[in-house]
């Protein structure tokens, strides 16, 4: 008992911090999160929210995490990620990012990472339903025609691909241009920026279910801005990316690497972050 009162006092340790604020104005903190702890407001007479266990004013309904908002970039600096995001490059290093087994070897340079040739990179870490952004920028020197200019991706979970391409007047075949998913739907519009700008994919992603005989239970359903503009509003995924064939499921782990396409152009990134999706009221 007294073993595990310890190894519960270590885990709480890990995750609650104390920091130097106002006594009992913070109840706890995650990375990244705290509460205020200040007494809940509201009833405890009234009848339920339908379908959920709380009344409608819930009183004693968990008070929503804080957590401090990111910073906008700029085209000539990169913002912040939120508090709680897991910040996957920020400029600095590939520490967070392999390729082929190996540490990633895309070159870094004045905080942004640039593909070279070396192959696509994978997180260390896995992740499944998210909120993720990234910033690219597809090469100032123009060279080659539609999937040949500025081509890499953000694969989702390295199965379910949102294409990076320089669209900017640069025709190719709609399901594949900028914002595309690719081979299933075409961005709603075409909002890229110019080759050598900094643009942004704001995803979210709801991870497919597959129950234990491998059926297919929940698709997968992705909302993506593309530079502040919503280009998918929670499209149907019809499966995993495939070219010049129709896209099908097969099953995998609830949470997979996240990776960024080598296509064989320098494309460069920055300011990458994911948040894992909670549900409502989450103690997480
Ligand atoms: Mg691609």
């Amino acid at each position: 008992m007294f073993k595990r009162a310890i190894a519960i006092c270590c885990l709480l340790s890990i995750c609650l911090v104390s920091v130097p604020v106002e006594a009992g104005k913070i109840k706890s903190i995650l990375k990244g999160r705290h509460r205020t702890g200040q007494p809940g407001q509201g009833y405890d007479d009234t009848m339920n929210v339908p379908g959920q266990p709380w009344g409608v004013h819930d009183k004693e309904r968990p008070e929503p995490w804080v957590i401090t908002p990111p910073t906008a970039s700029t085209q000539e600096k990169s913002g912040t990620a939120p508090s709680d995001a897991v910040v996957l490059f920020d400029g600095s290093d590939l520490s967070h990012w392999q390729g082929g087994g190996e540490d990633a070897k895309w070159i870094v340079k004045d905080g942004y990472m640039e593909v070279n040739g070396t192959g696509s990179i994978q997180t260390r870490e896995s992740f499944g339903s998210c909120q993720l952004h990234v910033e690219f920028a597809t090469p100032v020197e123009v060279k080659g025609n539609s999937q040949g200019r500025g081509n890499s991706g953000v694969m989702i979970m390295g199965l379910y691909e949102i294409q990076i391409l320089d669209s900017f007047e640069n025709r190719s075949y709609s399901d594949g241009q900028a914002g595309a998913i690719y081979g299933q739907y075409p961005p709603l519009v075409n909002a890229s920026r110019e080759p050598g700008k900094w643009q942004v994919f704001d995803i979210v992603f709801e991870a497919p279910e597959f129950d234990e005989q491998g059926e297919l239970v929940k698709p997968a359903h992705i909302t993506v801005f593309h530079n502040g503009v919503v280009v998918h509003n929670r499209a149907t995924s019809l499966g995993q990316v495939a070219h010049q064939d129709p896209p099908q499921w097969k099953a995998h782990a609830a949470k997979l690497p996240l990776t960024l396409q080598d296509h064989g152009n320098p494309v460069r990134f920055r300011n990458v972050w994911i948040r894992p999706l909670t549900g409502y009221d989450s103690e997480r």
